[in-house]
């Protein structure tokens, strides 16, 4: 069983004057415990939640006794959350000052301080009481409600002064079982497509990774350098340009749609999907223009484990079995001859050096995975004898180009499963 947690923010409708001022007063306080708890923490190298409440907890009773008391306890989890993340990263060195900022605050609500009360509403217990908060419920959010998951606990909400609302930060949570894999989906991510074996049949979805993660690299790039010159290296202007662009990348970002057409694929057959362990791209050739070959290649290892990660991602919430395997030579032998394929000039395709047969070179790469993976070659995958996968293969026909089918990008990224 694993736990799956999703967020899903939901906003308030409009507090009224009244309302609102008590959650200001109520933010405030709660700001003035954390920046006090981080201080103490920081000082003291305190990294326990337990810990620093033990130690802190009379005090901050002390100080603000009307607060129910429930606010001490996520006060201490929030600080302590904080210090863990700045001492970590003054260990590094990359800590900018002696103590953390505490710039932005979400109150931290848990089962003592908050309540739903029924479906587009909460409760939250506050040092005037009770308060019932109204949202504005959205399809994403109906989604969670009527699929299976449950929520959680605890929940933070961060108070818009602006708009005068709350933002409501739900956790949902769904406990997922793991199936035991009939079949194997191998996935080959590549530079500008993704490809992926089904029941004998490659097909690749064409990303054009290059030019995406490239034109995102380059426009942020200009960003920076027009703000820095305008505005100072940390004008927040900029943090705000940077954002919107980042959020604009995101809401764009096509490795969900990828992941999901996989994932539900797997899902429907009962099959387990073989990634590549990291490793294989670390001389590939992509990204060419790019002078600098460190930066390419981070880049490129960044938008290839980012399509990783959503594959694992959208995979833990339905169950589905992800399998690592090797990635060495994948791409080179033919998985008939195990001979050397031979690719002449930078072609995708090969032929086999053995028996002549033509290969396209991703379609290889799913086939030696699937190889790979029912021999038990990767981590975490069944040995044969557990398994309940069919372990001979499907035939594979000498004569036959092994082209995969090539879906463009115009059709897939419309695509509803
Ligand atoms: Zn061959």
């Amino acid at each position: 069983m694993t736990r799956v947690v999703r967020i899903v923010i939901v906003r308030s409708i409009k507090l009224t004057r009244r309302i609102f001022g008590v959650f200001v007063e109520l933010e405030g306080m709660y700001r003035n415990m954390v920046k006090q708890l981080v201080i103490y923490a920081v000082r003291n190298s305190i990294r326990s939640f337990t810990r620093l409440k033990a130690l802190k907890y009379r005090e901050m009773r002390g100080l603000y006794p009307q607060l129910p008391s429930h606010y001490v306890y996520t006060a201490c989890q929030d600080a302590s959350t904080r210090v863990r993340s700045f001492l970590r990263l003054k260990k590094l060195g990359l800590a900018e000052s002696d103590y953390p900022e505490v710039r932005k605050v979400s109150i931290w609500l848990d089962n003592h301080l908050w309540k739903p009360n029924g479906l587009t509403s909460i409760k939250v217990v506050t040092h005037k009481g009770w308060i019932t908060v109204d949202f504005e419920p959205h399809k994403q959010y109906w989604k969670y409600i009527n699929c299976g998951w449950k929520l959680a606990s605890e929940t933070k909400v961060k108070l818009d002064k602006r708009s005068r609302q709350l933002v409501i930060y739900l956790s949902f949570i769904k406990e997922v079982e793991e199936y035991k894999p009939r079949g194997y989906i191998p996935v080959d991510v590549n530079e500008n497509n993704v490809t992926v074996l089904v029941d004998n049949l490659t097909f690749l979805f064409e990303t054009n990774t290059e030019k995406l993660v490239l034109g995102y690299y380059y426009r942020r790039k200009r960003i920076q350098e027009k703000y820095d010159k305008l505005y100072g290296k940390k004008s927040r202007i900029k943090r705000k340009a940077v954002r919107k662009l980042k959020e604009r990348k995101k809401k764009l970002d096509i490795k969900w749609k990828i992941a999901n057409i996989i994932v539900k694929t797997a899902y429907e057959k009962q099959y387990a999907i073989v990634l590549e362990k990291l490793g294989k791209h670390v001389a590939n050739n992509m990204i060419k223009r790019i002078k600098d070959k460190q930066l390419r290649h981070r880049i490129f290892q960044a938008s290839f484990r980012g399509i990783q990660r959503a594959i694992e991602e959208k995979a833990r919430e339905y169950g589905v079995p992800v399998i690592y395997v090797n990635p060495r030579n994948t791409s080179k032998l033919c998985p008939i001859h195990n001979a050397p394929i031979t690719y002449s000039n930078g072609s995708r395709i090969g032929k086999c050096s053995k028996g002549g047969e033509f290969w396209h070179r991703d379609a290889v790469a799913c086939w030696n995975l699937l190889f790979k993976a029912l021999r038990g070659d990767g981590s975490h995958a069944p040995n044969s004898a557990g398994s309940n996968v069919d372990v001979s293969p499907m035939p594979l026909e000498t004569n036959a180009t092994h082209d995969p089918i090539g879906i463009p990008k115009s059709l897939w990224a419309r695509w509803n499963p």
